[in-house]
């Protein structure tokens, strides 16, 4: 067994730490600055050029094919790197990216919603949540009906990262209704915003927000179906399962920072006549922070090394998104409460953190939808304990 990075990995992860460093992280006090004055931390003309600079170090489409100029990276490089993008709070990511279900694209879908999506002409957004089925996704009831060669859609999504700025929609709507969205009822439609569906920010906790999507009468064409009719709950699926490891990973790098922050806090800060770290209360905190962070690193990896070898890694997935997003949330309250009142403040990220990753807990599946996925695993005995190593 060999817990060492390869060469390669070290690499690539050295040099993606070096760019978030030089070019990410010195954004990061006009991000909070800005963000005071409830503006936009990082405008999308802003991101863009920095995802073009980390273009010409070679970072484009992480998961990008190599056919579409991407680096094509296993998912261990690939949960590397998020954990890098995680240790600075300004929402960058790399370029070169599209859904990974948009692969599944034909030839004219390609040039028309692909190809423009991995080079940042268009902004995507996936929607398959409905004000009335979240956790019990196979609920939608967004309706697609067949009219001569169009589809027609009627109804609602919710919460939809990025609907409010999204040039298109992949959207997940049920074709027939007898069937049921998940036994082949539901299909996915690449939807542009020109087509007649609107969208409204919801305001969060959180910096930016998702949005609703309306959808009255929206006509769509029959060549405009991504993959097959029948397909869609499948396809939202496989979409919702790629962030169960990549959330997980750039939780891992908010934590690593967070706790070298608190580790600076208790050196630094006096009470009483010493550094409040020399108190056992804030040792136990930054104890537990690291070995729970640890056990976390090992689980995405995990996860990653599972996606790698082939293998159906939805139960591994499962385990570090809920440990994971369990963990961000614990190191982050700790690291809050080492600080004390500045810790409260927006002159510090971490009151951000704090707001940001409570949303870890529930998107792409809830806490409590991970554990179902679990237990239901072990009751029926779909895994083993002990994964595969047992
Ligand atoms: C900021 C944000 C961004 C999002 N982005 C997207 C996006 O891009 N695209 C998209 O389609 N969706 C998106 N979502 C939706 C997200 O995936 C859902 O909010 C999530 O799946 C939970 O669904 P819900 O909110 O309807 O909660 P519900 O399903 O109503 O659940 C409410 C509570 O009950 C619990 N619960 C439900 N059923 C059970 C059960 N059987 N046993 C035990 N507990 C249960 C849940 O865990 C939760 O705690 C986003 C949400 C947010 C907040």
């Amino acid at each position: 067994m060999d817990f060492a990075l390869s060469d390669e990995q070290r690499a690539i992860r050295d040099t993606a730490r070096d760019f978030i460093a030089r070019e990410v992280m010195p954004l990061e006090q006009e991000l909070l600055r800005r963000e005071r004055a409830h503006r936009p931390g990082l405008e999308r003309g802003e991101l863009r050029d920095l995802q073009l600079k980390a273009r010409t170090f070679g970072f484009w489409g992480l998961a990008t094919p190599e056919e579409y100029g991407g680096m094509d990276l296993p998912a261990i490089t690939q949960s590397l790197i998020w954990t890098e993008i995680g240790r600075s709070y300004v929402p960058f990511r790399f370029g070169g990216e599209a859904d990974n279900i948009l692969f599944k694209a034909n030839e004219e879908q390609r040039r028309e919603f692909l190809l423009p999506t991995i080079e940042g002409e268009r902004l995507s957004c996936f929607a398959i949540t409905e004000p009335g089925a979240g956790s019990d996704a196979a609920n939608i009831k967004l309706s697609a009906r067949r009219d001569g060669g169009d589809w027609v859609l009627n109804g609602e999504k919710t919460f939809i990262t990025g609907g409010h700025d999204a040039d298109f929609a992949i959207v997940i709507a049920v074709t027939d209704p007898e069937k049921g969205a998940r036994r082949g009822g539901a299909t996915a439609f690449l939807v542009d915003r020109a087509m007649g569906w609107r969208s409204e920010f919801i305001q969060t906790m959180g910096e930016g927000g998702p949005a609703a999507l309306v959808f009255e009468d929206v006509r769509v064409p029959e060549r405009n179906i991504l993959g097959e009719i029948g397909q869609g709950f499948t396809l939202g699926m496989e979409w919702i399962g790629k962030g169960r490891y990549t959330i997980p990973s750039h939780a891992i790098g908010i934590a690593e920072r967070a706790l070298r922050m608190a580790i600076d806090q208790a050196n630094t800060r006096e009470t009483f006549g010493r550094p409040i770290g020399e108190n056992q209360a804030i040792q136990w905190m930054i104890a537990d922070s690291e070995t729970e962070l640890e056990a976390a690193r090992w689980l995405v990896l995990r996860a990653a090394w599972t996606v790698d070898q082939g293998m159906d890694p939805r139960h591994a997935s499962s385990m570090c998104k809920l440990y994971a997003a369990g963990m961000v949330n614990r190191v982050v309250d700790r690291v809050l409460q080492i600080h004390g009142g500045m810790g409260y403040t927006r002159e510090l990220p971490i009151e951000r953190w704090y707001r940001q990753v409570r949303l870890y807990r529930i998107f792409e599946g809830t806490d409590e939808m991970q554990r179902l996925i679990l237990s239901r695993d072990l009751l029926r005995g779909y895994t083993k304990i002990g994964g595969h190593l047992a």
